[in-house]
């Protein structure tokens, strides 16, 4: 099968390679990829040495599609050949810490790279990615990283659901659920930040603000919800929150927003974001800074310690994947989810790096993967 590897120091870094399948492991599972989202994570990677991460290297990245089953090792009990699957890089074990109390986004199974699944020509082992390696022909994943789902919905769709959307909704729906009527403000429109601004309108909130450099995003988060748009490099954005909410009564101009959402991959958005919250708010922060080795966010300690905010930590919109891909499949079935809007380029296996480049540019909001188009 053909997968595209990634092999640091060579140029190009990521080339497509007849690639030979390892025998199965008795709990994974080998998938047909018919569409894996290509994240801007996936691009931060190619600057890191996997060696001094003491990652195994080459490997295949991607890691969140759709797929259908196509071999199951022998002690597989969640799927089998011709299910219907989103591969998520989180997994949902069911007998970790974390599953038990019911938040398997932390499941304490979750790896950065998985074992070796297949091997080039020359006998080389290469690795998948967060046990997916989903820019690929095939998938050879955990079960406890598969959802099997029932739905006629395009499989480049369901892909969304492994990452952006059900994190952005996670985390508008789940992770601190929106209350009707509410105001919201949003840090960075990529496609994570739009789908959390989908989760807002599905919440009712009464004002949605959007806050976002590039013009085109802000065109987009008025199409998927937003009421307001604010552009940073004109404005302070907290400053631009505050005028912006105020309470019931009109008594207290420059409240902050109820609940905010951090996705610009950046620590002075995540302090700014924090500061246009109002005392007693939410804000919920999900980004993996550009700078994700190094970065550090400091707040303001008294205000930080009496205003009474609560900061949430997001990872995958605190899902439970197999109690909430059927849930979020649901609102797309009914009209409420917008999936089809959140793709606007497709590529085929050979395009893996170009849609790698267009994602790390923002040039496109959901560069999808069809390794058989
Ligand atoms: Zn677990």
């Amino acid at each position: 099968m053909k997968a595209a590897v990634w092999q640091f120091g060579r140029e190009p870094a990521i080339t497509v390679e007849e690639v030979a399948l390892l025998p199965l492991r008795s709990r994974d599972v080998v998938v047909r990829v018919d569409a894996s989202n290509v994240s801007i994570s996936d691009h931060l990677l190619l600057a890191f040495d996997p060696g001094q991460l003491g990652w195994p290297a080459p490997q295949v990245l991607g890691h969140a599609a759709a797929g259908t089953v196509e071999g199951v090792g022998d002690d597989v009990r969640r799927v089998k050949v011709g299910d219907r699957v989103i591969i998520t890089s989180t997994p949902n074990c069911g007998e970790c810490y974390f599953c038990l109390h019911g938040r398997p986004d932390q499941c304490a199974a979750m790896v950065f790279v998985g074992p070796a699944h297949a091997a080039l020509r020359d006998g080389t082992l290469i690795y998948p990615n967060a046990s997916v390696g989903s820019f690929a022909e095939l998938a050879v994943v955990p079960e406890i990283q598969l959802t099997s789902v029932k739905t006629d919905l395009p499989a480049d769709q369901l892909s969304l659901l492994a990452n952006p959307v059900g994190t952005g909704v996670g985390a508008a729906l789940r992770t601190a659920p929106i209350a009707s009527g509410r105001t919201v403000a949003v840090m960075g429109c990529g496609p994570v930040g739009l789908s959390y601004i989908q989760g807002a309108r599905i919440a009712d909130a009464a004002k949605i603000i959007a806050i976002d450099p590039l013009p085109a995003r802000r065109a987009l988060a008025m199409k998927f919800g937003a009421t307001h748009t604010v552009d940073p490099t004109e404005e302070d954005p907290v400053e631009a929150v505050l005028n912006l909410s105020t309470d019931a009564g009109g008594l207290l101009q420059g409240r902050g927003a109820d609940y905010v959402f951090e996705s610009a991959a950046d620590s002075l958005a995540i302090q700014q974001a924090w500061a246009m919250t109002r005392a007693t708010g939410h804000v919920t922060l999900c980004s993996v800074c550009l700078d994700m080795t190094t970065a550090q966010v400091t707040f303001p300690a008294l205000p930080f310690a009496l205003a009474g905010k609560t900061v949430h930590s997001c990872q995958y919109g605190s899902l439970d994947q197999r109690r909430d891909l059927p849930w979020l499949i649901g609102l797309a079935e009914r009209g409420k989810l917008d999936l089809e809007a959140m793709i606007d380029r497709r590529y085929p296996l050979s395009g893996t790096l170009d849609a790698m480049l267009d994602a790390s540019t923002r040039s496109v909001i959901g560069p999808t993967l069809l390794p058989f188009a």
